[in-house]
């Protein structure tokens, strides 16, 4: 007898552990690890869906008890059995249910119906065809059987679409000719490609001889593949420009050549045609992308292709990561230091570390990328657990751009108020003046910061969660809105605390800088790329592109627009206020400030003309600012690694985030305090508790949130904390009901 080790798919219920069943001799051949199948549940032997973990002989409870599964999910798709291994491993690092991990590295679990072509052509001779028409010309209910056979009899095959459009037949008289067997109906499966080819072949992509820091690096890590036991993970640490991607093709190309798959993950914002047009130009059809703004049914297709052997790269945002190549080869994380590289929802796994987990498996080698490298990876780099690979300059000899900071405090002084210095205005206005592109980069959307009374001093709140409601203005209306949970009143005419009506608006957002630009310089061009703009499919595409074919002199945008993009007119970048993200009190707070200083001041200067860049700022002094200024990584870096050296924070020692919510306050408290002493007196050496305390944004929904965090030099000492809460929870019913927790290991942002 075999059984089958299950995981139920039930996400509210706790019910994380394997399930046996027997199966049935007739499917004893069908059912493998990753089988998703039918079970019969509890007492009722309600039916439900489980995935299969594991095959074995071995009964774990009296035999006798083990009810057999019922059949597999009909249209399901199995899981790789390698993913369900990185799905265990996500389970146990990030902490989540199986059931919730299988899911993420399963991105498409249904079979989603192919588009097919159906073709019609004869299915006898062309006399029998003519015997026949003349059979039916008789008759003249069957003229259309007649007009179809007689374009058959010339055309020899005419696509579905065809028939039914063009020439207004119905389906069901090409029915009729199948049952007769005068016809045949042939069916290609035509897979969803995202991407138009033929608009790629005007493209033309050109193939660059690799110069020689180039070719270094390509032979070194190949050199490193070679090896039994080479170095899995390498760093390329280049400025913008230096020609990494470059780099990545030859890579590719050397994996292909073993016959084996390469996966390039990139942040989606930067999936843009352009971008991917140069992978389609070299690899052709055997390269895919997959996108969050795809149907499941092209999602469903891309990752059909890659286990039918049908593609050998796959490029895609995170989730890309669980493509189910058989034989994978390389993984590439292009600007790795990217946020959205760990996920927001639980699993809140990072695709960084999860991809050097799958590559173990296959053996394969990791090639991670950036002009301005995460503080860990760097500090793997420097510990020699990565391999690291230097581009100090651009590949065509250009100058990264020169670049001035402004002390706002000294603008104030000299009584200029408005929101652009002197130094940038001018610079504004010599760019309209030579007809050339500028951006301005502010990182917050909508208009102000948020509306406070200027009598009693009280900020605007949402109701549901503890932040300020953020100030919109679309078409004259003015409103409200709160960006965690999307609340939206009109602007009130008075404080609704103390009935003042001198409400004033704080702090700056795109919005705001679009319209005081507007304003100073009325025939200026003016265009906008934040979420709020760019929500449509091919939105933030189509901005990008009408900008890059000058349609505009001055882009206004968050971060968005500073990922990734060449715009050649650029010749201008202001940072309104390089503070914004210094405010966020997190320890990455540095480290954002400067990848995005750094990155946006990238942007400037990629064409003919030289670049120049203003950085806006209150704290000139600021290291992460000043490092920046100087477009220099390695000053940012000794600085910010003795800061986390000295507050014991990652990657010198490892912290988690705990997250308690709950509808209900003081319960909520009381549990995270209660887990908390817990914690405490569990006795693992070294380990520092903080908390709980309210989380930085303590309501969101009307749910309260409690933060505790953890931090030990070892990892697996975390692993261990989250572990035994996860098994206290369960012995608590109370905390199984009203209370949710969630682990974030390696947390990016505050709680
Ligand atoms: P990165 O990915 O580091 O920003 P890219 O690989 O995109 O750099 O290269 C920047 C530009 O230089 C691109 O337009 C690219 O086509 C060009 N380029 C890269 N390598 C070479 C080379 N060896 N010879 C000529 N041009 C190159
Ligand atoms: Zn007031
Ligand atoms: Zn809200």
């Amino acid at each position: 007898m075999k059984y089958a080790n299950v995981i139920v798919d039930i996400t509210h219920e706790k019910l994380d552990k394997v399930f046996q069943y027997s199966i049935p001799e007739e499917l004893s051949e069908s059912i493998h690890p990753g089988t998703q199948v039918e079970v019969p549940f509890g007492k009722g032997n309600r039916v439900i869906n489980a995935y299969v973990v594991e095959i074995t002989d071995r009964a774990e409870y009296d035999e006798s008890k083990i009810k057999p599964l019922c059949r597999i999910v009909p249209d399901s798709i199995p899981i790789e059995s390698q993913l369900i291994e990185v799905a265990a491993w996500i389970k146990e690092n990030y902490g989540s249910t199986m059931n919730r991990a299988l899911k993420t590295v399963i991105p498409v679990s249904r079979k989603i119906r192919e588009v097919r072509n159906g073709y019609v052509e004869l299915a006898c001779s062309i006399e029998e065809a003519k015997t026949a028409i003349d059979k039916f010309s008789s008759d003249k209910r069957m003229a259309s059987r007649v007009k179809l056979l007689n374009r058959l009899v010339m055309e020899n095959i005419i696509s579905e679409k065809v028939i039914t459009g063009e020439m207004g037949i119905s389906k069901s008289v090409i029915a009729a000719l199948k049952e007769m067997k005068i016809v045949d109906i042939r069916y290609d499966t035509v897979y969803r490609n995202p991407i138009h080819e033929q608009s790629l072949m005007k493209n033309g992509v050109k193939e660059h001889t690799l110069n020689e820091y180039q070719n270094r690096i390509v032979s070194d890590i190949t050199g490193e593949m070679n090896k039994s036991d080479g170095k899995r993970v390498h760093l390329i640490f280049g400025v913008t420009g230096s020609g990494k991607t470059e780099v990545y093709m030859k890579c590719i190309e050397e994996v292909l050549k073993k016959g084996k798959q390469v996966i390039m993950l990139i942040p989606e914002i930067s999936l843009t045609f352009q971008n991917v047009s140069r992978f389609y130009g070299r690899f052709g059809d055997r390269v895919s992308i997959i996108n969050s703004r795809m149907s499941a049914g092209e999602r469903y297709d891309q990752f059909k292709r890659a286990k039918n052997g049908g593609i050998d790269v796959m490029i895609g945002p995170r989730s890309a990561l669980f493509t189910p190549f058989e034989n994978l080869g390389m993984i590439i994380i292009d600007e790795e230091h990217d946020g959205a590289y760990k996920s927001e929802t639980v699993p809140k796994y990072h695709a960084r570390e999860t991809a050097i987990m799958r590559a173990g498996l296959n053996d394969a080698t990791v090639i991670l990328g950036s002009a301005t490298p995460s503080t860990e990876s760097y500090y793997r780099a420097q510990t020699n657990e990565y391999m690291l690979h230097v581009m100090e300059k651009r590949v065509s000899g250009r100058k990264l751009p020169r670049v001035q900071v402004v002390d706002l405090r000294q603008e104030l002084e000299a009584g200029n108020r408005s929101i652009f210095s002197r130094t940038l205005t001018e610079l504004i206005k010599d760019r309209l003046a030579k007809g050339q592109q500028s951006i301005l980069f502010v990182n917050r959307r909508g208009y102000a910061g948020f509306v406070s009374c200027r009598s009693c001093g009280k900020p605007l709140k949402c109701p549901h969660c503890d932040v300020s409601l953020t100030y919109h203005k679309y078409s004259g209306r003015e409103y409200m809105k709160c960006h965690y949970c999307g609340y939206t009143i009109d602007k009130p005419e008075k404080c609704p605390e103390c009935g003042s009506k001198y409400l004033g608006r704080f702090g700056i957002g795109t919005e705001s800088v679009q319209e005081k630009i507007s304003e100073m310089f009325p025939s200026a061009r003016v265009m906008r790329m934040d979420t709020d703009t760019t929500s449509g499919k091919d939105g933030h595409e189509k901005i990008l592109s009408a900008f890059s074919k000058g349609e505009a002199d001055i882009l206004v945008g968050t971060q968005m627009i500073v990922k990734g993009h060449d715009f050649s007119k650029v010749t201008l970048v202001g940072v309104i206020a390089a503070d914004l993200s210094l405010y966020a009190s997190d320890y990455r707070a540095s480290e954002r400030t400067f990848q995005l200083i750094t990155q946006a001041a990238g942007r400037a200067g990629r064409g003919e003309d030289e670049g120049e860049v203003v950085i806006q700022t209150y704290s000139p002094d600021e290291y992460s600012i000043v490092a920046a200024a100087g477009q220099n990584y390695e000053e940012f870096y000794k600085n910010e690694i003795s800061y986390r050296k000295m507050m014991g924070y990652p990657p010198i020692s490892n912290i988690a985030a705990i997250l308690f919510t709950s509808a209900d306050e003081k319960f909520g408290k009381n549990a995270a305090s209660d887990i908390a002493a817990r914690i405490k007196n569990s006795k693992i050496d070294g380990l520092n508790v903080i908390g709980p305390t309210e989380a930085a944004v303590a309501k969101i929904n009307d749910i309260y949130r409690f933060v505790i965090y953890i931090k030990h030099s070892d990892y697996n000492n975390l692993v261990r904390v989250k572990d035994g809460i996860e098994r206290y929870i369960e012995m608590v019913p109370v905390y199984k009901h009203k209370l949710n927790v969630q682990f974030d290991f390696m947390p990016m942002d505050n709680y």
